[in-house]
């Protein structure tokens, strides 16, 4: 089976996990602050804050915006469940935002629309969380201008999309967004194995956001509420959880970190090769908006299915039956029975539900042969005919 992503674990790699556990520390050592500032680093954020999922830094995120029972979190149907129930996890009721039919992103348009409506009822969202499908990035300057005028905040969901730059600067450096999150499961454009780090310039939800991490606990006298009664003193002062991320994972990262932008520009390569070898089949490639250079953990296509013979759920399994691992991400989340219980329903998001009845993604990682791609056109293409 060719999967549809994969991970590169390189002797170095090893060498650097192996290193750690032979060293005094395998969590709350010197290697997760050396990733985190490995990270901010890279992106050009102020501050990081690694944990042990995207979910968790998604969670901490929103808690750390001040989201809570009574309050609205909108995201995108066409994304993994993590970004909308990041919202409910805090108390907070969601909703969708339909997606650009080009980009498959949140559309500022529809998002535009659905806010001037929502103030009207007095119903507008504290966060709205806007995903990098595919490792693209959203409109961000539209969705910031949007902030500024509703007063929401913004959490980007840059699960897919390290290594990428908008308008020609890296995603994570916060110019749009209150807080950027990444996560590094193996199948996504980094790993540390399961992780996930929340990138932002603004201290105080830095500090939070640390806290909410390992129980709402304190040993800085700053923090504290009185005088230490002691050394061995610390403070609970939030109720927080054990998100934390291990040294032997950040090790992982630190190491994977230094191959992201060689990894992005053979996913760069693979993508342009599709492009080309694709061209003349019944199916739409991905459009890539001009600002934006994509991390592209994803290569998402969609059938034309009126130029075909056979069904969409017919030209995946073919594909699965010849050992081409395509994936289809993703099911838009208000059609999940989860989120149908809360009232939501097919055909509340009529372009997400068109993307999910068309898309498939092809495999693509960065050890990827020629030869595989070819393997999955040539297969691709009988699966078509
Ligand atoms: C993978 C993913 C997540 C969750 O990441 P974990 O690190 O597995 O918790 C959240 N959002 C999106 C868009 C993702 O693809």
């Amino acid at each position: 089976m060719i999967p549809y992503g994969r991970q590169d674990i390189t002797r170095a790699d090893i060498d650097a996990v192996v290193a750690v556990l032979n060293s005094d520390y395998l969590t709350q050592g010197p290697m997760v602050p050396r990733f985190e500032n490995a990270v901010a680093d890279h992106c050009g954020a102020e501050h990081a804050v690694a944990v042990n999922s995207a979910t968790s830094a998604l969670h901490i995120a929103c808690l750390a915006l001040g989201l809570g029972p009574g309050d609205w979190l909108w995201t995108t149907p066409v994304t993994f469940v993590a970004s909308a129930n990041c919202g409910l996890y805090c108390g907070a009721k969601v909703d969708f935002v339909d997606i650009d039919p080009r980009t498959y992103n949140l559309c500022p348009q529809a998002l535009e629309r659905k806010l001037i409506t929502a103030e009207r009822e007095g119903r507008l969202p504290k966060v709205v969380v806007p995903v990098h499908l595919c490792g693209q990035p959203c409109d961000m300057a539209a969705i910031h201008v949007l902030a500024r005028r509703f007063g929401f905040k913004i959490i980007e969901d840059a699960s897919h999309a390290i290594g990428g730059r908008y308008k020609g600067e890296p995603i994570g450096n916060g110019y749009y967004s209150d807080i950027t999150v990444f996560s590094f499961h193996p199948v996504k454009i980094i790993t540390t194995a399961e992780g996930g780090m929340a990138l932002t310039n603004d201290a105080e939800l830095a500090n939070r956001m640390a806290l909410l991490r390992s129980h709402g606990i304190t040993r800085d006298q700053a923090q504290m509420t009185h005088e230490a009664d002691g050394p061995w003193y610390y403070q609970q002062v939030e109720l927080g959880f054990n998100y934390r991320m291990t040294d032997l994972q950040a090790a992982l990262g630190v190491s994977q970190l230094t191959r992201l932008d060689e990894y992005v520009s053979r996913r760069h390569y693979f993508a342009e090769r599709y492009n080309r070898l694709l061209s003349e089949l019944p199916v739409i490639t991905p459009w890539q908006h001009p600002d934006s250079y994509s991390g592209l953990h994803l290569y998402v296509i969609r059938l034309q299915l009126d130029k075909i013979t056979h069904s969409h759920r017919e030209v995946f399994e073919a594909l699965r039956g010849q050992g081409i691992g395509v994936n289809l991400h993703y099911i838009p989340v208000h059609t999940q029975p989860y989120y149908r219980n809360m009232g939501y329903k097919p055909g509340d998001f009529e372009e997400s539900e068109s993307y999910y009845a068309e898309a498939i993604s092809l495999p693509m990682y960065p050890t990827m042969s020629e030869a595989q791609q070819d393997q999955v056109i040539a297969v691709l293409q009988e699966a078509l005919s």
